[in-house]
């Protein structure tokens, strides 16, 4: 696993440190992962900055869950609020539910890149039940089973998702009705490979329900480039009949800066948009919007109801969450802070062997890890030393990528220069340290 504990160090870990991982290991069983040779425990979080239980402050550079930031006043008083007065399902009348969703839907370009007045909403608790459901509204409007994904990308975790998320891996079989193609990088013809799936989709009997991909493919290893690339993949899916399902789990509500939803900055207009992670800044709700005629059928013949998906406590997060987005111009300093990123992280990177590659948009970076001395080969085992060398330094980062060696790098949106300073200051000196 990227970054992941594996236990082979345990004597150097502290004795309290130890002693948890031993009881969340029995307790938990065989298939949960942690992070970072020395696992790390956090008692409190605030704006970009974790603390462990000794007061230590750690820069977090890898968590767009609490998008807007760690414990957000307004994001808490409100759901506080909220909490405290009424929270109930999704079948009694809900004023606030409505309000939220046609928030949400106004910033959207479903359907038609023009705008989506018509575009609907359907709330669920996380990004795989959106997903999950998207895909069950696409074969249902479609009548077809085929679905198309990225080589390394990760959807969800339902047994429909983990059949068409090649990420978790050979023990995690891909389903027969899935189609596989490379990720978008230079020199490759992705929409010719899209195309080709289809083909090879039809040879097997199988018609295409749906294309499938996060706007940012971050567990391709982030490949944001050149914007617009995504707009010839549109049509080849709409001619064989098939839906565009936008992913905006990663790349939604603000984080690539320029735009509101990453399928934005590729000017496409997707069928379906599922989102998640950000939504709430940390409370369970996802969900998708989608094209009216498409829900249509669905909606008549298929009765939807989710426990806990859209209710009240969550819609006050969700609209907070919003409030904060305009309120603080979040985007803007995303498109800011992470253009700055981007360019130290670049001028960097051309002085460091070690690293290759810097891709980004907004605050979503991406940036290779190289073995020094070749033609860019990917290094995974160095870009575990940097993920854990940054770790040391109070710094959050990850790594991501078919072959684990792309940083990771995507922090709560309040992220500014002084901590994008900080930052690169300790990407510097572990780059350096480490080879
Ligand atoms: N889609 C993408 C692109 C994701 O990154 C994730 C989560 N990592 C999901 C879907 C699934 O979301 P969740 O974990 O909320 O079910």
């Amino acid at each position: 696993m990227v970054n992941g504990y594996d236990g082979s160090r345990a004597a150097e870990l502290p004795a309290a440190t130890r002693e948890l991982i031993a009881r969340r290991d029995r307790a938990l069983g065989g298939a949960y992962r942690l992070f970072y040779d020395q696992p790390v425990s956090f008692v409190m979080g605030s704006g970009v900055y974790l603390y462990d239980a000794d007061g230590n402050a750690y820069l977090d550079a890898y968590n767009n869950v609490p998008s807007v930031g760690h414990s957000h006043p307004h994001v808490t008083e409100t759901v506080a609020k909220q909490l405290g007065t009424l929270n109930t399902h999704t079948r009694y009348l809900a004023e606030p539910l409505v309000a939220y969703a046609e928030r949400l839907l106004a910033t959207h370009t479903i359907g038609s890149v023009t705008g989506n007045a018509e575009a609907q909403a359907m709330f669920t608790c996380t990004g795989s039940e959106a997903n999950d459901l998207a895909l069950r509204i696409a074969r249902h409007y479609t009548g077809a089973t085929g679905v198309i994904v990225t080589a390394n990308a990760y959807h969800g975790v339902t047994a429909a998702l983990a059949e068409i998320s090649p990420s978790l891996g050979p023990g995690v079989p891909l389903g027969s009705h899935v189609r596989v193609v490379p990720a978008p990088a230079p020199g490759v013809n992705f929409t010719a490979a899209v195309a080709w799936a289809i083909s090879d989709l039809e040879r097997h009997g199988l018609r295409l329900a749906a294309f499938l991909a996060d706007s940012l493919f971050s567990s391709d290893g982030v490949l944001p480039d050149p914007a617009g690339f995504l707009a010839p993949v549109i049509e080849t899916v709409h001619a064989a009949g098939g839906l565009y399902i936008a992913d905006e789990v990663q790349s939604g509500f603000g984080r690539t800066g320029t735009h509101m939803w990453g399928y934005q900055r590729h000017g496409i207009a997707p069928d379906i948009v599922t989102m998640g992670k950000p939504m709430g800044n940390g409370l369970p709700i996802a969900g998708l919007a989608a094209r009216p005629d498409v829900i249509e059928a669905f909606g008549r013949q298929a009765r939807y109801f989710n426990t806990f998906g859209g209710n009240p406590v969550c819609v006050a997060a969700a609209s907070a969450v919003l409030d904060v987005l305009e309120a603080e111009g979040l985007p803007g300093n995303a498109t800011a802070t992470g253009g700055y990123l981007k360019e130290a992280a670049t001028r960097l990177a051309d002085l460091s062997p070690v690293l290759g590659d810097v891709r980004g948009a907004g605050l979503y970076l991406g940036i290779d890890v190289i073995t020094p001395g070749t033609a860019g080969e990917p290094s995974g085992k160095l870009a575990a030393a940097i993920v854990n060398g940054m770790r040391e330094r109070r710094v959050l980062i990850s790594a991501t990528g078919p072959h684990g060696n792309v940083l990771k790098v995507r922090p709560p949106l309040p992220f500014a220069r002084e901590h994008a300073d900080q930052f690169l200051t300790a990407l510097q000196e572990t780059v350096e340290a480490v080879h």
